[in-house]
């Protein structure tokens, strides 16, 4: 059934419920003057919420908390977390809020959460908003993300308030209302863990994996198997961003999530030229979560994760050490597997078991690849792009993407040797990704009221694999004059 009335609307509070140390029950503050900027109505249909009602006033209410479903029971959600290092134990839902869990028509539990609905008693310093071109930049290339396969939130819509918000200058503010598998962070789990609350910490984990990973309940050891399945989501995931060129930006641990989905877009972009130290936050001064590290920072957070768990593990501290390490050192393994094996998809050398070229083979043109990216500053999706139009015999557009083509020459002869498939090639590499140039320019066209470039670039990341005419400017790189792309904090 689609929900078309607030008194359709199911929000169950099974997380405010189950672990009420981890919730403190709060209401979004009032927007006087809510306007609609964007409605993702094919989530909406998926969550089985009618798109027509979302737009009426009072399903505009709903998307920015003001108005709830009777029963629902909205919470700012408590979590500690390391950020570029260092602990914080109260971190939380500053300006964000869960109004709780709709049951999508799968049945499996989706999270309705809202960010920049005031502050809550987590705010500290915050004013508790936020600025549309932040939130539409979550939109943005959350929705990107997904169209590209890559595990992530979602966004269901963006509400301006008509609210000014301050930062280096008074901006237009704005709710995103996000969608989730779930908000549980490995920092939620490291603020259960330093209560000294070890039933809080099981009933925690034992949400989560009800949760996301039902069959960690069946082992023999159900937590060990959950930190397990954790170490295997987050290493498929990083291996993604990777292969995509994504840099998340800011992977603390309050932004790492128990799913395996990618969680708040704050300074994030895509390469564009291949970089492997590519920085594009203002505040990541030490690079500490450039592209190239990202995997290695992915494992630390697991880490921390694993100490958070430690008490459930085994009663004895020393084995329950060893037991994380043994588990926590398959990371590397899974993250390479999840890599080569995209990369193999991406070189149009995946095949069938069976048909597909063997490592030895592989392995080699993998290696002496990145140097020739790198050398040449070659554009990363325009790449893989471009090979595949090789592999039918055009070769011409990569060819042009690097300075000095003889080497890559060599490169492409041994490649071609080993008869890439073009066809699947384009349907892993992606033509159109939220490039930051373009997205800057969505942002500010909407910040001053126009949303047509929003629309436009929306239209091409959300179908990312066909390339259309008249669409040519979305695959193309930043112009000259775009100059080094820097993100700021100030979400
Ligand atoms: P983030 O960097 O967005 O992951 O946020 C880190 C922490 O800062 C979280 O606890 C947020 O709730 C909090 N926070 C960020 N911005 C604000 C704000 N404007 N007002 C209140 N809290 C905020
Ligand atoms: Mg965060």
């Amino acid at each position: 059934m689609t929900a078309a009335s607030l008194s359709t609307v199911n929000l169950d509070s099974r997380f405010a419920q189950e672990l009420g140390e981890l919730s403190v029950p709060w209401r979004a503050e009032d927007v006087a003057e809510p306007r609609l900027l964007v409605l993702n109505e094919p989530l909406a249909a998926e969550l089985g919420l009618d798109p027509g009602w979302l737009r009426s006033a009072e399903g505009v209410r709903l998307l920015v908390g003001n108005l709830v479903p009777e029963g629902a029971a909205p919470v700012a959600q408590a979590y500690a977390g390391h950020q570029f290092g260092f602990y914080a134990p109260r971190l939380g839902d500053g300006r964000a809020l869960l109004l709780g869990e709709l049951v999508d028509p799968e049945g499996s539990l989706r999270d309705v959460h809202l960010k920049g609905s005031g502050r809550t008693p987590f705010a500290r310093g915050g004013d508790g908003l936020a600025a549309v071109g932040p939130m539409l930049r979550e939109y943005v290339v959350s929705e990107a993300m997904h169209a590209l396969g890559i595990p992530t939130t979602r966004s269901l819509a963006v509400v301006a308030t008509g609210r000014q918000v301050l930062r280096e200058t008074p901006l237009p503010g704005a709710v995103l209302t996000r969608v989730a598998s779930s908000h549980l962070r490995v920092g939620t789990f490291q603020y259960a863990r330093a209560t000294g609350d070890d039933g809080l910490l099981r009933r925690l984990a034992d949400h989560a994996i009800h949760r996301h990973h039902p069959h960690a309940a069946r082992a023999e050891n159900p937590y060990l198997a959950l930190f397990d399945a954790v170490v295997t989501v987050q290493a498929r995931l990083v291996a993604q961003w990777m292969l995509v060129g994504f840099v998340h930006g800011v992977m603390n641990t309050d932004n790492t999530t128990v799913s395996g989905e990618t969680i708040d877009y704050g300074p994030c972009a895509f390469l564009d030229a291949f970089d492997p130290a590519a920085v594009y936050s203002s505040i990541d001064q030490g690079g500490r979560y450039a592209y190239r590290n990202q995997p290695v920072v992915a494992e630390w957070n697991l880490a921390r994760f694993a100490e958070a768990l430690l008490p459930l593990v085994h009663e004895d501290q020393d084995r329950a050490v060893q037991l994380v390490q043994t588990s926590l050192q398959a990371f590397a393994g899974r993250y390479s597997a999840a890599w080569t094996t995209g990369l193999r998809a991406k070189l149009g050398l995946g095949g069938s078991a069976g048909t597909a070229p063997g490592d030895d083979d592989v392995q080699p043109l993998i290696d002496d690849l990145f140097p020739l990216l790198v050398a040449d500053r070659v554009d990363h999706t325009n790449f893989f792009r471009c090979l595949g139009a090789a592999a039918r015999g055009d070769t011409g557009p990569v060819r042009d993407l690097f300075r000095d083509p003889a080497g890559f020459d060599d490169w492409a002869g041994r490649w071609r040797a080993l008869d890439p498939d073009a066809d699947a090639m384009d349907r892993v590499n992606p033509v159109y990704i939220p490039r930051n140039h373009l997205v800057e320019e969505a942002l500010e066209a909407a910040t001053e009221g126009d949303l047509g470039p929003l629309a436009g670039l929306l239209d091409a990341v959300t179908e990312p694999y066909a390339e259309r005419p008249g669409l040519e400017r979305y695959a193309e790189p930043a112009p000259q004059d775009f100059g080094p792309y820097q993100t700021f904090c100030g979400t």
